[in-house]
């Protein structure tokens, strides 16, 4: 029998809780040809999560848990889901029912035909402003801009992963995590379903627009270094006036045998050493974007509990 894990990350989510497992423990007895792992990454909750998901399992030991040392963010969680997580496909799904579980036999379908990332797909942003909207859609046209790796649009986490993502998946340790972007590097055979997204059942949101400004650079600069290269872009344009003023300065004295002004010679010494400067940045930051690249090695999480055993390491 082929074992499914559905990974749940969650902070102070103890209203959700009681919800969401019995949406999901009705999806497991409508599929009982499917052994099921509910694998629930307790995100460092200041609320009672931790507590209900323990009293779960002593109901259900198909519900596992990992529960982290402190709040280290979703991105992280998603991580150590799929490093904990033992099944032959993983699907991601929010602890609030927004990635509703009766979208799950579909997802299972498609893999079973033969796809390895079936990804959920919004068809409709149900009570998200316009401005919303627009800037999502800006954003995501930019970022398809910088890089030649295809993204997905109007996607969240909600999706099914085929064994062979999640081993490609773990073995992408940077600790500035764009989860998202990584979806979209791996590849592999991609379908989409088409799903509602449904609003937030319990609790408040953990979303503002400051982290949603954050996520969108960490987006860009997890995706490429291009961005370091705008000094090198700006001094080319610097150059180039540099040199018509040069020439037209130079042609002057010497056709009409004017002496060179002082506020000339001063436009140009500035030109030239902005110039320079810039262009000195720019090389700074090509270099500064390769030792980033390089030097992602930290342990992504610390884990306090496993499934009731006391985690000494991080896997
Ligand atoms: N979450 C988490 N760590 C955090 C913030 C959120 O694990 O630091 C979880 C949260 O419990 C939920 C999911 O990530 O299951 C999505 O969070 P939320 O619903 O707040 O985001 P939104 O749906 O508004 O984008
Ligand atoms: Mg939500």
């Amino acid at each position: 029998m082929k074992k499914i894990t559905i990974i749940i990350p969650a902070y102070n989510e103890e209203e959700s809780l009681p919800i969401l497992y019995e949406r999901i423990k009705k999806l497991m007895d409508d599929m009982k040809n499917y052994e099921f792992e509910i694998l629930f990454v307790n995100d460092g909750s200041k609320d009672k999560t931790i507590e209900i998901i323990k009293q779960l399992r002593q109901e259900d030991k198909r519900i596992c848990y990992v529960d982290f040392s402190r709040n280290f963010g979703k991105e992280i969680a998603m991580i150590a889901g799929l490093d904990y997580a033992t099944g032959d496909c993983v699907i991601f799904m929010d602890a609030d029912l927004q990635d509703p579980p009766e979208v799950v036999p579909e997802l299972v379908k498609y893999w079973e035909e033969g796809y390895d990332d079936v990804y959920a797909k919004r068809k409709s942003r149900k009570g998200e402003t316009w401005l919303k909207k627009f800037t999502s859609k800006m954003y995501y046209k930019v970022l398809q801009h910088l890089t030649r790796v295809e993204i997905q649009r109007d996607t969240g986490d909600f999706r099914l992963l085929d064994r062979r993502c999640v081993n490609a998946l773990k073995k992408l340790r940077e600790s500035q995590r764009n989860t998202k972007s990584m979806f979209s590097w791996i590849g592999y055979k991609k379908k989409e379903v088409l799903y509602d997204r449904d609003p937030r059942v319990a609790g408040a949101t953990k979303w503002n627009y400051m982290k949603l400004v954050d996520l969108a650079i960490d987006g860009i600069t997890s995706f490429t270094t291009s961005p370091l290269r705008l000094s090198t872009f700006i001094a080319i344009p610097t150059f180039m006036v540099l040199f018509v003023y040069f020439v037209y300065v130079i042609a002057k004295s010497l056709i009409i045998q004017e002496v060179i002004q002082a506020y000339q010679a001063i436009i140009l010494l500035i030109l030239f050493f902005s110039g320079i400067q810039i262009l000195l940045f720019g090389i700074v930051g090509e270099y500064l974007g390769r030792i980033f690249n390089e030097t992602k090695n930290r342990p992504l999480y610390l884990v306090n509990e496993y499934n009731d055993q006391k985690e000494m390491n991080e896997k």
